[in-house]
């Protein structure tokens, strides 16, 4: 199945599933035909504001009802759609959309009244509130949605290889970039992971993950283009999660490592029925194999795991759900993809070493709007994007990450892999969660140290941990510092933000 363009899908999913449920959230419920006709009713008020094809308009709120519209009817109007992290500030979101010339933004009333505020923006000429009190100035969104009109018609000259999305990344290594993404990418992505996890309409979906984040917004638009329901949470609560799960008999639960590792260490976890999930998700970093394995017996069902990355409009890797599960490893390229592990002096590794993973093929990212060089390190002349992670590929063609360029620390002349010392770290029982970061060392570089987050009620030897890890690792890896800490710092989706570390916890 290869629509048009993004906006299609929402119309398409009014034909195909009518009043199904599409959308569960805080208790209310939206049919196809609900999102399709305010998508539309939207679109039409939007294109009446002099909003056209190709202009970009921002989204900047936590996970509602009105953000998913609101991207749609952006979709069907030939518009861009610029999902703002939620992590950036009033001044960092009014910088990223004048990096992407946004004419409008929608937005949760508070963060609309911040970027009122904010005076430099040059092209910007509407905001558009959710909710109750909105601010001088700006539109109220329940105007734009109750306005019924007759359906919106996607323009005809709405082409695949259209910017369709500037998604910005993570933020996890550095300053959030935007990526422009085509329909086409965006499309693709929603297909093929769709059939790796074999989507379907008989699929009722629980998430927590912000649909302004990649991983997100792959699961709402893969729930869209197959008739699944979603149920979406503003944020993560692990009670609010599960007992979501439980009412709606959700066959299928996706979130960061973070999130699972909240599930494990919740007193309360036991109390709910989740029997009803056929598989989880989880990606977007690496999830300790110990960790997995807890997952997998406590919910009875396979977690299967995925990478993905903004740059690839969604997954890059995961594993189909028929294929055997190979803990600790992201699976395969998703069809339609190639992928090379390369080495530092630009030959491809033998099957079995570390290099750097590649991925060509037609969901890579167009540019990092407004940022030339970046583009140009990331995106090589014959189409490969250098993802920056490092990786093994086994004789079967499995991938397995083993960090992030990035974050390998440099100790004596050493490289230590972060995610290799967590992975060990992760199997002592007493540990609910652990992050391996850098501290500046006089005489061998850098040091790696060991935050770690103990189990609820557990206290932590930390002799004991220290020697389960000197019986693991060689001895120039194991951590010269650890630390316990009550939780971590992370990114909005819940990643582990390992360079925050150490400023953090100082
Ligand atoms: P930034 O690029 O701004 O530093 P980010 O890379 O975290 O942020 P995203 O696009 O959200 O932004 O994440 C992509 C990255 O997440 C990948 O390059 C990879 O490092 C990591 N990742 C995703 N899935 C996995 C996984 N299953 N295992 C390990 N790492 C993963
Ligand atoms: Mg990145």
């Amino acid at each position: 199945m290869m629509q048009e363009s993004v906006g299609a899908l929402v119309r398409e999913a009014a034909q195909r599933f009518g009043v199904k449920t599409a959308l569960v959230f805080e208790g209310r419920r939206w049919t196809f035909r609900d999102l399709e006709l305010d998508a539309s009713n939207v679109a039409w008020q939007l294109q009446k504001l002099g909003v056209r094809a190709g202009d970009a308009v921002s989204l900047f709120s936590p996970n509602c009802p009105e953000w998913i519209i609101s991207y749609y009817a952006v979709m069907k109007i030939g518009a861009v759609a610029n999902p703002l992290n939620l992590m950036l500030t009033a001044e960092e979101a009014a910088f990223a959309m004048n990096d992407c010339a946004a004419v409008a933004v929608f937005g949760s009333a508070d963060r609309i009244a911040g970027l009122a505020k904010v005076k430099d923006q040059t092209r910007l000429r509407h905001l558009i509130s959710f909710g109750e009190g909105a601010c001088a100035g700006a539109l109220r969104f329940e105007d734009l949605r109750s306005e019924t009109r007759e359906p919106f018609a996607i323009a005809e000259s709405l082409t695949l290889d259209q910017p369709c999305t500037i998604g910005y990344t993570s933020g996890t290594t550095g300053h959030p970039k935007g990526a422009v993404l085509t329909h086409r990418a965006i499309l693709m992505n929603t297909a093929m992971t769709a059939t790796m996890h074999m989507r379907t309409s008989a699929d009722t979906i629980v998430s927590a993950l912000p649909c302004s984040h990649v991983y997100g917004n792959i699961i709402m638009n893969s729930a869209m283009a197959y008739g699944a329901t979603l149920v979406l949470h503003p944020i993560f609560d692990v009670e609010k999660v599960l007992e979501s799960v439980q009412s709606e008999r959700a066959t299928m639960l996706e979130g960061v490592p973070t999130m699972y590792m909240y599930i494990l260490d919740h007193p309360r976890r036991s109390a709910y029925d989740v029997s009803t999930l056929t598989r989880c998700t989880v990606g977007g970093q690496t999830m300790p194999e110990a960790k997995m394995r807890e997952v997998e017996s406590a919910f009875a069902c396979p977690l299967i795991e995925l990478w993905g990355m903004t740059e690839l409009g969604g997954l890059g890797t995961t594993h189909s759900v028929y294929g055997p599960t190979r803990h600790g490893s992201i699976g395969v390229p998703l069809p339609h993809l190639e992928a090379r592990v390369m080495g530092a002096d630009g030959v491809v590794v033998p099957r079995g070493e570390v290099g750097e993973l590649q991925i060509r093929g037609p969901v890579t990212l167009k540019e990092y709007i407004g940022r030339p060089e970046a583009t140009q390190e990331a995106l090589d002349q014959d189409g490969w994007l250098h993802t920056g992670d490092l990786v093994r590929q086994d004789q079967e063609g499995y991938l397995y990450v083993v960090d992030r360029l990035k974050d390998m620390i440099i100790t004596g002349g050493y490289n230590i892999y972060p995610a290799e010392l967590e992975r060990v770290i992760a199997e002592f029982p007493e540990v609910a969660m652990v992050a391996v970061g850098n501290v500046p060392d006089e005489h061998k570089g850098e040091l790696a140290k060991a935050y770690v987050v103990p189990r609820q009620g557990a206290s932590l030897d930390i002799e004991a941990l220290d020697a389960h890890c000197r019986s693991r690792l060689a001895a120039y890896k194991v951590p010269r510092l650890y630390q316990v800490v009550t939780d971590l710092p992370k990114t909005s989706t819940g990643k582990i933000l390992r360079r925050k570390l150490r400023e953090h916890f100082q």
